[in-house]
């Protein structure tokens, strides 16, 4: 099969889709990539390892689309890729059609099958949104030890302490995949760390994997205890299908001390604090009630090539099956991938998708 590797076209996003370590796999199995210049430069990947390993350079963003009978991208097209896709193609990469019905008009007027990253489950899990959510929780800590600093407008703590004063204090609010991640790091730099739950069974597994972190039970007065003296709050939960529940008030924040931090992962589904809202790489942070707030909703996009290869690492699979084997097939030989197809020939395929939008399903 042609896949078509498109370099991305939004605004800020410097992942691609396929490696040249990826490209040299599906190469190797007969398939012919096709790699938009500069597709790769975004990540570290120039057009000359593109070319090594076999892969055959496009200049025309358009051309790419013509080729291929699989479209592998990152995010979802834009507008201007609108015209470009057709029936009979394949399209693979994140979509989050229930947010955007613009664009799932689109796909069902091209007639193109569109399978999305996102609405993969495997095991009652998202194993392509993982990874993202892995680096989000360790880039918090990076990030949240950072504005500590007095010139960044922090209280000036050192989150790992020295010898002789005790560590700063990192409370994470969702034992998840961002959580855990979180979690690890914050230890791993020595903080003193708490990881509030509501699930029993995920704070055993958290009590095990990460022994120097504490666990507590995720309630208001266990928080409004903390809060006082909490360096770095950290908000990584998620209730699937939902917004994210609003666990901090405005109330609530006047307890932290002026210059603490609050890094709201949960930001891309309305975020934790009553006072979150959405921030941009170029201007993170703000600050409230004494509290500075980073609320960045593309956290992995700062660290693009680190989150292009682990994206990879978890779609090359369903790429490879569906380059061998078509779509049908390869659905048959590996039934997550039905969760994938959120559009195909002219038709809706994903229920919430088709809620969201009161659309025909
Ligand atoms: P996850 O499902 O793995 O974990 C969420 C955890 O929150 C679960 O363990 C759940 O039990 C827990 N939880 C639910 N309600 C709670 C409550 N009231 N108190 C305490 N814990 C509670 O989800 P995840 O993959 O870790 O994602 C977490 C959030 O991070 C999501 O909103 C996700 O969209 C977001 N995210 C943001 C970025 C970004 O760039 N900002 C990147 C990746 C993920």
């Amino acid at each position: 099969m042609k896949i078509g590797v498109p370099k991305e076209i939004k605004e800020q996003e410097n992942r691609v889709s396929v490696t040249p370590s990826a490209a040299y796999q599906l190469i190797k199995r007969g398939h012919e990539v096709l790699v938009e210049t500069q597709a790769g430069a975004g990540s570290g990947f120039p057009d000359a390892d593109y070319e090594a390993v076999g892969a055959t350079l496009i200049h025309d963003h358009a051309a790419v689309f013509e080729q291929a009978g699989m479209i592998v991208k990152v995010k979802e097209p834009l507008p201007t890729e609108y015209s470009l896709l057709r029936r009979g193609q394949l399209l693979f990469t994140y979509l989050h059609l229930a947010a955007n019905r613009t664009l799932t008009e689109a796909l069902l007027d091209s007639g193109v099958t569109a399978l999305a990253y996102e609405t993969i489950e495997v095991n009652h899990r998202l194993p392509l949104l993982e990874p993202m959510s892995e680096i989000a929780g360790r880039m918090s800590v990076l990030v949240g030890g950072y504005f500590l600093a007095k010139h960044a407008g922090g209280s000036g703590t050192l989150l790992g302490g020295v010898p002789g004063v005790l560590p700063g204090r990192v409370v994470v609010l969702g034992g998840g995949v961002a959580g855990i991640n979180a979690a690890r790091m914050a230890t791993g730099l020595g903080a003193d760390v708490t990881i509030l739950e509501v699930d029993v069974e995920r704070m055993r597994f958290l009590d095990i994997t990460i022994h120097t972190a504490h666990t507590l039970y995720s309630n208001e007065s266990h928080l409004m205890e903390l809060l006082p003296n909490v360096d770095l709050l950290i908000g990584a939960v998620l209730v699937p299908g939902a917004r994210a529940p609003k666990l901090i008030s405005r109330e609530m924040l006047r307890r932290m001390r002026p210059g603490s931090m609050l890094v709201d992962i949960a930001v891309d589904q309305g975020g934790c604090a009553e006072t979150t809202r959405p921030t941009t790489h170029h201007d993170p942070v703000y600050i409230e009630e004494g509290v500075t707030h980073y609320c960045v909703a593309n956290m992995p996009g700062a660290y693009a090539r680190t989150a292009t290869q682990a994206l990879i690492n978890v779609t090359h699979r369903y790429i490879e099956l569906l380059a061998d084997h078509g779509l049908q097939e390869a659905c048959q030989k590996q039934r997550a991938l039905i969760g994938g197809i959120n559009v195909m020939n002219g038709q809706l395929h994903n229920e919430a998708v088709a809620k969201a939008h009161q659309m025909n399903f």
